[in-house]
């Protein structure tokens, strides 16, 4: 095989089609001047700048979007003076107005005293790979956004409920602030949907839905879906008498949207049964559990009180 040596005069030739056919674009900048002696004429289709037009690092650094200016200027003249090699990722902005990704790769050479005599590097266009990365964080964003999404109603689904009244538990044993839950089931569901099929009874879930949202108003309220025709409130910061006002809310607006059922109440209408309950955790009290249970066994009892009603701690009816 040949030696670069016996190029001879083929040698410059060799490296400059090299360097000038390649994507990634060579530069050099003589650090004791901190002037550009070199830059791959492919600087020209990339950002549309002559490479005639980058003479001092001051050019390089102006054609910087600012946003990353002083950031990549300040790393990279500091890691230079320092005679550290390394690579910095900026918009780079082209003569007509627009950004182009760059990561720049940089070396630098040292003259027979050791000091640094000029810096060299290539810069690669990755406003593609930005781009992809850009996708790929949004579908991660979608996907955990659906992951804990119930898929029909659009509400939080049963996982995002364990996970936020966990949060919350905590949060309410340590300030000694009161939570509250309210737990709501549909009454005579399953003749409803016997009676106006599936996809009438999937429209309802949605509208009903919808009204627990209206109530749910406070930044840290949760509605989820529990399960079927179920759904629970996380109610933070709330007492027993403030999630009861809620809850009654939320049977006026039921009651006002006159959703049609023939198999229902004897209004002929859909009717929602409620178990609410609230406590301030003491330190003794480490899981949510026996609150969860206490809201379903007052929903329960709602139910056998003959539907349509809400139970709270004096177990009584309210209508
Ligand atoms: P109760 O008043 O005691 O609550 O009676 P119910 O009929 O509402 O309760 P049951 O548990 O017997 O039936 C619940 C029904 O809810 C059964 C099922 O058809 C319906 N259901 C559960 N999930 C869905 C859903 O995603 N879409 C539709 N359309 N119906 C559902
Ligand atoms: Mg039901
Ligand atoms: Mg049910």
């Amino acid at each position: 095989m040949t030696e670069l040596e016996d190029l001879g005069a083929g040698k410059e030739a060799f490296f400059r089609t090299l360097l000038e056919s390649t994507k990634a674009i060579p530069w050099r900048i003589e650090w004791k001047k901190k002037t550009f002696s070199y830059i791959g004429p492919q600087i020209e289709p990339l950002l549309g700048w002559t490479p005639e037009s980058w003479v001092s690092i001051q050019d390089w650094a102006d054609r910087i979007h600012e946003d990353d200016r002083q950031r990549v200027v300040d790393f990279c003249v500091a890691q230079s003076q320092a005679g550290v090699d390394h690579e910095a990722d900026y918009r780079a902005l082209t003569a007509d107005g627009r950004q182009v990704w760059i990561r720049d790769v940089v070396y630098v050479l040292r003259d027979a005293k050791g000091e640094v005599e000029a810096v060299v590097g290539f810069m690669f266009d990755i406003s593609e790979r930005r781009r992809n990365e850009e996708k790929v964080a949004e579908l991660q964003k979608a996907l955990e956004k659906l992951s804990y999404q119930d898929a029909l109603t659009g509400v939080a689904n049963r996982r995002r409920f364990d996970d936020i009244l966990q949060r919350e538990w905590a949060s309410a044993r340590r300030n000694s602030t009161p939570l509250a839950l309210i737990m709501l089931d549909i009454d005579h569901f399953k003749q409803y949907n016997d009676h106006y099929g599936h996809v009438e009874g999937d429209e309802t879930l949605k509208r009903v839905a919808n009204i627990l949202i209206t109530i749910a108003t406070r930044p840290r309220d949760l509605v989820s879906r529990f399960g079927g025709e179920e759904f629970v409130l996380v109610l933070p910061e709330t007492d027993i008498t403030a999630a009861m006002g809620l809850a009654k809310n939320c049977r006026d607006l039921i009651r006002k949207a006159a959703i049609e059922h023939r198999q229902g109440g004897p209004d002929h209408l859909l009717t929602v049964s409620m178990g609410v309950a609230a406590c301030i955790p003491d330190r003794s009290q480490e899981v949510p559990d026996p609150l969860v249970r206490e809201v379903d066994l007052r929903l329960y009892q709602a139910k056998r009180q003959g539907r349509d009603s809400i139970v709270d701690e004096g177990g009584g009816e309210e209508q």
